[in-house]
Parts: structure tokens; C-alpha cells; sequence
């Protein structure tokens, strides 16, 4: 009997691992590997000013090459759970749709990779012809302080390595096997404050109104970065909030912000790219806007997997199970990816991402039954 990954998915959505709680999801996989005969360990990690958080980390077989499959079993929450056409904790089946928090996002990833897994190893012996491992965090939808970050550390501090990594994130956009993601945008985020005089709004000749300043450097800043690279679309700046918090109507503020996003890609590192920006914000000030920048400190680097043996093997088992040519993309936002690329080569995929985040978060039965049959083929190809 193949090994259901609709039963574990549905049991793993039971789970109400909200993050950063463990909710009894990592208790369930712990239980379900074990008896498949990997060796499992918990590593629970904490820092000040956050949440202690519970991992996993499984592996059977001792030899390479080993093959990694990463995720999380946190969710994010249900919001307004009466909003929902089905509990968002219920794991129920209607009109063959599973529904649930992390459904796609991505309990059912990680149903899918650990059933390939346990159907491989029954149908191989019970000994991958390497090593599989399964890396699962239980902190990858908040601060992602105390997960994969931490995990992968600890994994290489007790002499660990990995050669590729498949990381179940929703990968696909509007059918199962559409999408490889293949790499990612960086992220970085800043602040550019601008100084003026305060003054009376009758006599701006008395005052240097910062607003001016601010919205002829936000100008400069919102033109393109780049015109995008082999594998990336051009980078962007993207103002979040324009603060001047002044509440009276006839007085000219002395300090006007704005907060600012980039996804940048890989034509920059982090410090040629605040680089870049300080130098536009120069020019645009001309020596008569008093300015200065802030940047928050960022973990999300941009990179690429380059197509290589690995993406071959990946594209043609999805193209064995669908029949569909999958396209490599770098697009969205970041993943634990950028964490575990400093490790192995990864690659993400998973389910279909349309409802992920969203009320009635749910995928249909059969992408859970496809998806397993791709991980199988990967798993397959892969020790072949
Ligand atoms: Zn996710």
C-alpha cells in the first residue's frame, strides 16, 4: 500500500502550529520517520526577545550523495476563523479540495516530500542508496530567527553536509509543474529622512520645508535600478510609508521620512546597492537637501541556482509526471532558500500558490497525489 499523503497532510493541518508554536505537527512527522526508520532529533533554539522554537531534523543512510528536503510546518493564522467555508484546523475534504491553514503553505509539501520518501525506502529495501534528510522548521512565517537558519548550523556543527535540496514552498503559480523557483531577490530595507528649518507656513521664506527635499529625492530613487539580469527582473525601489507625523496646519515640520523596500537582484550585493542609492540621492540633492539614510540590517542576499544537472533532473521528473515543461523563475518573495543556498544547491518546489495566506487556504486532493509521484521521481532519478 502506498503511503497516503492526503492522510498526512490532513493530520499535519489538524495541528494548529500556529507560529511559532509547535502544536503537535513536528511530534506527528517525529513519529511517522522514526517507524521509516530515519534517525530524528529535535533542536529547540531560542535568543532574547523571541520565541523559543522547535525543529526537526531526520536522515536515513550515512552515505552521499545526500538529498535534502527542507520546510516548515508553521502556519500563519487564521485570521477571522468564521470567515472560513470550512475550520481552517478541520482538515476537511469538500468536493476534492482539501482544505486548512498550510495546506499549500505548505503542510501539504511536506506530506508529500516524507510519503515519496517512505515509498522510495519500502520500495528500495528501506536504504536510500545515499542519504535522505528532511529538514523541517517550526519558524519560517515570523522573525525566522530560531529555524532553518539555526537548524543548518547545528546540522554542520555535528558533521552534516548536503549535496541538493528540494524545498516544498508553493512554487507553482496556476497549475502543478508551471514553476520552478530557482533563485531569489534580495530584500533590504531603509529609511531616508530628510532635515529642514521648522517655521511658520505664512513665512516659508523663514523655514526649508524637508517635504520638497523628500519628494524631489523620492523621485530620483523610484527610477529603475537596473534593467533586470540573465536570470532576474530589474530591481526596484518601492516606498512603504512617507512620515511627517505633523498634526499642525500652519507649521512647516523641521524632519519629513520615508521608509523604502528594495528587491534587488544580481547585478548588486547589499553594499553596492545602498552604494548606488546614497550616490542617486546625492545627485538629486544637489548640496541643497539636508538628508541621511537609515538601513535596517537584512538575511535575505539575492541568489541564483544555475541550471545545471541537478534543475535537469528536477525539470524532467516534473515533466515525466504532468507532461508540463516547467519555466525556472527568481520571482516573489523570500524563502529559507537564502538561508540554505550558503549549504547546497536548492531548488523550490511545491503546490500551487493561489491560496496561500488567504481564508479557505486549500488544494486539490489529486496535486497531493501528482506532487508525491514528482518528489518520487526526483527521489528516483536522483540515487538512480
Ligand atoms: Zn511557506
Amino acid at each position: 500500500m502506498p503511503t497516503d499523503p492526503v492522510a498526512i497532510a490532513r493530520e499535519l493541518i489538524r495541528c494548529r502550529s500556529i507560529t511559532p508554536d509547535e502544536g503537535g505537527a513536528l511530534a506527528y512527522l517525529q513519529g511517522l520517520l522514526s517507524r521509516a526508520g530515519f534517525e530524528v532529533h529535535r533542536a529547540v533554539f531560542a535568543e532574547p526577545g523571541t520565541a523559543p522554537v522547535d525543529n526537526l531534523y531526520a536522515r536515513i543512510g550515512r552515505s552521499r550523495p545526500n538529498l535534502l528536503f527542507a520546510g516548515h510546518t508553521d502556519v500563519v493564522p487564521a485570521g477571522n476563523e468564521g470567515a472560513w467555508s470550512h475550520p481552517p484546523f478541520g482538515g476537511e475534504i469538500v468536493g476534492n479540495r482539501l482544505y486548512g491553514r498550510g495546506a499549500v503553505d505548505m503542510k501539504g509539501g511536506i506530506a508529500c516530500f516524507v510519503a515519496a520518501a517512505i515509498d522510495y525506502l519500502a520500495a528500495h529495501g528501506g536504504k536510500p542508496k545515499g542519504s535522505i534528510s528532511l529538514l523541517i522548521t517550526g519558524d519560517e512565517e515570523s522573525v525566522a530567527v530560531n529555524g532553518t537558519v539555526k537548524l543548518l548550523k547545528w546540522a554542520a556543527e555535528r558533521g552534516e553536509s548536503f549535496d541538493h535540496c528540494i524545498l516544498g514552498e508553493p512554487s507553482n503559480v496556476g497549475v502543478l509543474g508551471d514553476t520552478i523557483k530557482a533563485g531569489r531577490r534580495g530584500s533590504l530595507n531603509g529609511t531616508l529622512i530628510v532635515t529642514g528649518r521648522q517655521g511658520h507656513v505664512a513665512y516659508p521664506e523663514r523655514a526649508d520645508n524637508p517635504i520638497r527635499g523628500l519628494m524631489s529625492l523620492m523621485a530620483a530613487l523610484q527610477a529603475p535600478l537596473d534593467e533586470g539580469s540573465e536570470h532576474f527582473s530589474p530591481s526596484h525601489l518601492e516606498f512603504t510609508s512617507v512620515d511627517v507625523g505633523n498634526a499642525t496646519v500652519n507649521l512647516i515640520p523641521g524632519e519629513a521620512s520615508a521608509r523604502f523596500n528594495v528587491r534587488y537582484n544580481d547585478r548588486h550585493s547589499q553594499t553596492a546597492l545602498k552604494t548606488l542609492i546614497e550616490h542617486r540621492a546625492k545627485v538629486a540633492a544637489g548640496g541643497r537637501v539636508h538628508y541621511s539614510f537609515e538601513w535596517q540590517p537584512s538575511n535575505a542576499d539575492v541568489f541564483v541556482t544555475k541550471p545545471g544537472p541537478f534543475t535537469e533532473l528536477a525539470v524532467a521528473a516534473i515533466a515525466d509526471i504532468t507532461g508540463r515543461q516547467p519555466k525556472l523563475s527568481t520571482s516573489g518573495g523570500t524563502s529559507d532558500a537564502r538561508f540554505i543556498k550558503n549549504y547546497c544547491p536548492v531548488l523550490e518546489f511545491g503546490l500551487v500558490g493561489q491560496t496561500m495566506h488567504q481564508t479557505d487556504e486549500s488544494t486539490p486532493v489529486q496535486d497531493l497525489v501528482t506532487l508525491t509521484a514528482i518528489y518520487r521521481r526526483i527521489v528516483e532519478k536522483y540515487f538512480g
